[in-house]
């Protein structure tokens, strides 16, 4: 069963797709379906014997250009729809033991071409809406494959937290007449408490009211809605940028840090969001200590209230001091 439900209590749309329980879970090294194809009678997710980067559209998707039909009618109370859009696998390199950490900044400057590029090709389709870039690394964070790789949705609308972030967006530029993202970047640049590194083009800081320990997002200090508006030089140093606090991450409890990393540009829709579209990336960490993990319990489950552990100024100061 592969569908769409809206719940009418919430406004929020759930993607069902439930074949994606039998997709493969953590094999051994030899039977990874994402590393090269070594064995032409047995070939992998990847059917070549070489490459650098792979893109391919997911054998288990949540979204698909040509869903199936839903298991049943919508009524007046519940809509229902196919599960339109789509969902791609994006493999960031042939070797299997790496992370994205490990990888040389000129292999990180290939992958955001390879986001950029996605993000032109799905946002042209006319079932697309919002273009997702995304990374799940870890057990921590639920990860059924250790080769290092992320993944690209393409949603049939704009996810509930971009829309969260575009309407404080739209009430800060009617507020103030001017980019919130643009108003955080100079903010935190200017203070210093919570910058982790300031590039060339990119910042690195802890959000001023994080929401998870040792939260850092990425934010290009130029009013740029999409990786497809920067230079080459600009996607080198946000690739730089992003390098650099990957490593400060896995030094931070001497392991390898498991994060989900999310890539927020401008909706695909054609609505009207340039004025409030600002590129950025959103890492988010799951550990508060080495040991224990940041659960989303009560208030976070049930209200949606967040409650912090690790203090920004405090979470932004630990990083700056592992850099190097
Ligand atoms: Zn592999
Ligand atoms: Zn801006
Ligand atoms: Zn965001």
């Amino acid at each position: 069963m592969t569908e769409r439900r809206l719940d009418p209590t919430t406004g929020e749309w759930t993607t069902f797709a439930t074949a994606r329980q039998d997709r493969t879970f953590l094999p051994p090294a030899g039977l990874c379906p994402l590393c090269p194809t070594t064995d032409p009678a047995r070939p992998t997710e990847v059917p070549r014997d070489a490459y650098d980067i792979a893109v391919f559209e997911n054998r288990w998707p949540a979204l698909s250009g040509r869903p199936p039909e839903p298991d049943l009618d919508g009524t007046s109370l519940y809509s229902v729809e196919p599960a339109c859009g789509a969902a791609e696998v994006l493999v960031f390199t042939s070797r299997h033991d790496a992370t994205l950490a490990d990888l040389p900044v000129a292999q990180v400057t290939k992958l955001v071409d390879v986001w950029a590029h996605r993000y032109a090709e799905l946002g042209a389709r006319p079932d697309v809406a919002y273009v997702f870039a995304f990374e799940n690394k870890g057990e921590a964070i639920g990860v059924t494959l250790h080769h290092p790789h992320g993944q690209v949705y393409g949603y049939p609308d704009v996810p509930p937290r971009v829309a969260i972030e575009m309407r404080a967006a739209r009430e800060h530029l009617a507020r103030h007449g001017t980019c919130v993202w643009c108003d955080v970047v100079a903010a935190e640049e200017a203070d210093g408490a919570r910058l982790v590194l300031q590039g060339a083009a990119v910042s690195a800081y802890v959000p001023f009211a994080a929401r998870y320990p040792y939260e850092v997002h990425l934010s290009v200090r130029r009013h740029v809605g999409s990786l497809l508006d920067l230079d080459a030089t600009e996607r080198r140093d946000l690739a730089e940028v992003l390098s650099t606090v990957l490593r400060a991450y896995d030094r931070l409890y001497g392991f390898s840090l498991p994060y989900v990393l999310s890539v927020h540009q401008r909706p695909t829709d054609g609505g009207d969001w340039d004025a409030i579209s600002h590129l950025h990336l959103e890492l988010t960490p799951l550990h508060r200590t080495a040991t224990k993990l940041k659960y989303l319990a009560g208030s976070e489950t049930g209200a949606g209230a967040f409650v912090a552990d690790v203090r920004p100024e405090d979470a932004a100061g630990r990083l700056r001091q592992l850099l190097s």
